[in-house]
């Protein structure tokens, strides 16, 4: 799989739905397909993940710490999920750990845990914090005889070009009675809904950065938690639990929203309005990242 992963590779649209098999046709942007069948939604660009250290069209240290907050709390939350369906102790592995913090986490928690990232900025991080990282992408980064009774997806799934040889590499790495985690945005969730219906209307900023339109590793898949359901079930995994993250707090938010270094301020202040007038309706709507859990049969 690596070399669809490489540098400035364009991932293939025209392909059949990974999660229904219908045809994936295009809609709306010349980036954008769409399901016929079940309405999943794929974009077709480019991938650019540092392969060496250096570059900075991301602010790391402000991402990092705009998103502290959230993340501290859905790590926890997803984890504490894992505890009631994994065995004391089991190998846990983190694909796209990036700086290690769930990693660490689950390590507190008892979990033997390992990780695989491809983004050499963020491998250093990791090591510093103690926990064992390899340097590359799954499933390529694994040997064929690796096993592991979780595999985290931790937005990282939605980033991944071929997923239907994600899926399978999932089942197979994973051993029996195993637990795969994917925590994605989610298509049906409310701030991706009103990013949707701007869009129409001409508006196009809001969509394009839930996307992540021109960042080095932009989504290219935006699921519903039922076209995931469908997409493991192709491989023989599960669904067993869902669980709705918030991804928007107010603490850390204006961080987050500046840490792309070239956002115009004003859009950046209307975008920091809209969420905190919204938040309250917001959280009562379907959430826009969900974590589901698929078991493969024991
Ligand atoms: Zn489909």
């Amino acid at each position: 799989m690596a070399d669809q992963h490489d540098s400035k590779t364009v991932a293939n649209p025209g392909r059949a739905c990974p999660a229904c098999a219908r045809t994936l046709a295009p809609w709306r942007h010349d980036w954008l397909f769409r399901c016929q069948g079940c309405g999943l939604l794929h974009a077709d660009f480019a991938v650019e993940i540092p392969d060496v250290a250096g570059g900075d069209l991301v602010d790391e240290t402000r991402r990092e710490a705009g998103l502290e907050a959230v993340r501290d709390r859905n790590n926890a939350r997803l984890l504490d999920t894992l505890k009631t369906l994994a065995r004391p102790g089991a190998r846990l592995l983190d694909v796209g750990a990036g700086p290690g913090f769930l990693l660490q986490h689950a390590a507190g928690l008892g979990f033997s845990v390992e990780g695989i990232e491809p983004d050499a900025n963020v491998i250093a991080a990791a090591r510093a914090r103690g926990v064992p990282v390899r340097h590359g992408y799954f499933p390529d980064a694994l040997d064929d005889a690796d096993r592991f009774d979780v595999i985290v997806f931790n937005d990282v799934f939605e980033h991944i070009p071929d997923i239907t040889t994600a899926f399978a590499a999932c089942a197979r790495h994973l051993n029996p009675g195993g637990v795969l985690c994917l925590n994605c945005p989610n298509r049906d969730g409310f701030f991706f809904k009103v990013a949707e219906v701007l869009d129409r209307l001409g508006l196009g900023g809001a969509y394009d950065r839930l996307w992540q339109r021109g960042l080095p590793s932009p989504h290219l898949w935006y699921f519903a938690p039922r076209d995931l359901a469908r997409a493991a079930a192709t491989v023989g995994l599960t669904a067993e639990r869902r669980l709705d993250l918030d991804t928007v707090q107010i603490k850390g938010l204006w961080s987050r929203i500046r840490c792309v270094r070239d956002e115009p301020l004003l859009r950046s202040m209307a975008a920091y309005g809209f969420a905190v007038a919204t938040y309250p309706v917001a959280r009562l709507a379907p959430a826009d990242a969900v974590a589901s859990f698929f078991r493969k049969p024991g």
